[in-house]
């Protein structure tokens, strides 16, 4: 095909079909763990990832999901791991040495947070400074002579922040350190990291990209010399790998991407106005609503797809917080995100996170995933809670 594509097309024919000896139209499942090696005399590399040996050097289905996923964001590259944290890790201990400098968004995910604050300081040496990353000037402040990486996430979770990637990743190569951006919140569809200077782009695919809730999976893009890096140590040698039947599956989910995305994307931003409006929120943050406050920052990154991710927090007690959770009936309470079905979370103030936030999530706040349903029944349903509990 001639031309650029648009994006579902893409989603739907973009990498292209691998052969099959049957003629499929769909990709089948390749469930072998080796392949046959040539008998030419043609010298084999072990742990090369260009050719089929074994499963963990590459294989059919990791191949199929990998190339689609690079038609969709336009990286040169892409590796796919068994879920978002071993995609993390394969890029931390991939790229730092022991002594190396890393700046880290405060806001990030647990594990990111752990890994940063305990594991690898204490394991392998590497100098940590957590700093807020919507602050482009406390980034660049933080940027020193040994700072080897610069790890943003945006949109944070769970707190909905927007950071600038691109003058970010300008201070950053002005110092010869990489930047690496965990995009999960907004799916490869809302935000091009790469196309904003990142170096590497990393997406917890359980989330947006399978999209369905049945699959845990990771992956990172970036250029070809990065990736064959990344492959050699963290797939090859550390061994983080998607199995073939979790790839198809992504593979799958990632077809209806862009139609998902843009429903999200509705349906978070009605949800989001009526979060607003209503007496019973105490507050409401969506990269979509005028009033956050990165709000042209994220009109600028995000270009009107601002995915479906929403923190707010209703008034009332903690007993008002999980009554409230106990009447809902159509969103489920349960953790992840990017599904089909609603999901919520509540972070108390008890919990351990909440001082790395911004103060107005200090007293607690709820998560939400907006899903696939209409919005109107989301609405009703939050609606028919907040009356339970008085709220209204
Ligand atoms: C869920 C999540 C991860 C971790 O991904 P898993 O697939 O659960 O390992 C990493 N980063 C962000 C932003 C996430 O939301």
């Amino acid at each position: 095909m001639g031309g650029k594509m648009g994006k579902q097309t893409t989603a739907v024919h973009g990498g292209g079909r691998k052969d099959d000896a049957f003629g499929a139209v769909n990709e089948p499942i390749y469930m072998t763990s080796n392949y046959r090696i040539p008998t030419d005399g043609t010298p084999v590399d072990w742990s090369g990832t260009e050719s089929n040996i074994y499963a963990r050097n590459r294989n059919v289905n990791q191949m199929v999901l990998q190339d689609k996923l690079c038609a969709l964001t336009g990286a040169e590259d892409c590796a796919v791991f068994g879920s978002g944290v071993a995609a993390l890790a394969g890029v931390f201990t991939t790229f730092l040495d022991s002594g190396d400098h890393v700046v880290v968004s405060e806001v990030c995910y647990s594990a990111t947070n752990l890994l940063f604050r305990d594991y690898l300081p204490k394991k392998y040496g590497i100098d940590v400074t957590f700093v807020d990353t919507t602050d482009t000037e406390a980034v660049r402040e933080a940027i020193g002579p040994k700072t080897r990486l610069v790890h943003v996430e945006t949109p944070g979770n769970p707190t909905t922040e927007i950071s600038d990637v691109e003058a970010i990743a300008a201070s950053a190569h002005e110092r010869g350190a990489l930047v690496s951006v965990d995009a999960t919140f907004a799916g490869p569809i809302c935000i091009y990291p790469l196309k904003l200077g990142a170096d590497l782009e990393i997406h917890s695919m359980t989330k947006y990209i399978n999209g369905h809730g049945d699959s845990l999976g990771g992956c990172v893009l970036g250029r070809k010399e990065l990736l064959a890096e990344l492959k050699e140590l963290a797939m090859v040698n550390y061994g983080g790998i998607l199995s073939p039947f979790n790839a198809w599956l992504i593979s799958r989910g990632l077809v209806t991407l862009p139609i998902r995305m843009a429903q999200h994307g509705d349906t978070a931003m009605a949800v989001a106005r009526f979060l607003e409006k209503s007496p019973a929120v105490r507050f409401v943050w969506y990269p979509g609503l005028e009033s956050h406050p990165q709000r042209e920052r994220a009109e600028k990154l995000m270009k009107g797809r601002y995915s479906g991710m929403i923190a707010f927090d209703i008034e009332g007690d903690d007993m008002t917080h999980q009554r409230f959770l106990d009447e809902l009936k159509l969103v489920t309470h349960a953790v992840s995100l990017g599904d089909t079905e609603s999901l919520i979370v509540y972070y108390d103030k008890n919990s351990d996170k909440l001082p790395h936030y911004p103060e107005i999530f200090r007293k607690g706040f709820f998560r939400f995933s907006i899903g696939l349903e209409d919005g109107e029944d989301i609405i009703e349903d939050m609606e028919q809670a907040f009356r339970a509990c008085g709220l209204i």
